[in-house]
This record gives structure tokens, sequence and C-alpha cells, in this order.
């Protein structure tokens, strides 16, 4: 790999480093769990989600392409690269400045923000796998509800445990 190549790769690596932080956070998680039961999807309707890392040269649109796998019961995130027509935020963003890190808050709060919606939206094709319209409106209402339901959490003073 050249020296070009070896960055977008570190940075499609922090990328996905990333959304696999966003997604793990505790109130994405319990979300997710409230939109299955809302929308009446097992929760063994899915097995695993996956952030990948595609080959640079792999070009799709948008910061984040998902992709759900019915059979396996599997749904891939996978980072795109800024110039592929990503980031809307950063657009004039060179990816020689990144050095494999995501520093712009903007675009931090981008991919969290796609990441979400992403995983929503590959998880709504559950129960509807063709229906791409009603997915899209479903996911970003959803996505709506989630920055409600996550602002709300973290306002609500904790009380201590033990
Ligand atoms: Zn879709």
């Amino acid at each position: 790999m050249d020296r070009y190549t070896k960055k977008k790769q570190a940075f499609l690596v922090g990328c996905a480093d990333w959304t696999v932080s966003v997604l793990n956070k505790a109130d994405v998680q319990e979300f997710v769990e409230l939109m299955l039961i809302k929308e009446g999807i097992p929760p063994d309707a899915v097995r695993d989600v996956r952030v990948m890392v595609l080959p640079p040269q792999y070009r799709v649109r948008g910061i984040l392409h998902g992709t759900l796998h019915l059979e396996a019961k599997q749904v891939s995130l996978y980072p795109v690269l800024p110039q592929y027509g990503g980031f809307s935020r950063a657009p004039n963003r060179d990816l020689r400045m990144w050095e494999g890190e995501i520093s712009d808050p903007s675009t931090k709060a981008e991919l969290t923000h796609v990441s979400i919606e992403t995983l929503f939206h590959e998880l709504l094709h559950l129960k509807y796998p063709n229906d791409e319209q009603r997915v899209r409106k479903l996911a970003s209402i959803y996505y709506g509800d989630f920055e409600e339901f996550s602002g709300t959490r973290s306002r609500v003073p904790r009380f201590p445990s033990g």
C-alpha cells in the first residue's frame, strides 16, 4: 500500500472505531430495544451488527453505507471516504489533514447521527424489507425520538447505586 492508501485505510478504521463506540452506548442500545418492541420485531430477528472497513477503492454514496443480510440476520455498516460524497458539513476537508483521526467535532457529530439512523434504518428493513421510502421516513422519525430520549435521559439526575 502506498502512503495515501494507508492514510485512507487509517481514516476508515478511525471512523469504524467511532461508529462502534457510538452504537455501544447504553442509550442507543436501550432505544433500539424499545424500537424493536414498538415495531413488533422479535429481538432474535437480528443476530449481529458489524462495523466493517471497506477497501478504499470501493465507492458508495453517503458517509456510511448499511446493509442487511436477512438470512444471516446480520446488519453491516461501512464508513465511507469523504471525497466520495459524504461529510456534508466538512466538504472541503482533505483526507490528508486527517492523519487517520476524526478531529473535527462537526464530522464526529455527523457520523454519530448517521451511524445511529443507519442502524435504525437497517433494523426497520427486518419488518419492511422492500419498502425503502417507509423505512427512510420511519428511521428519521425514530432518530428524532432517540434524540429526545437521549436528552431526557441525560437530564434525569441519577440516584447513587449501592
Ligand atoms: Zn434501505
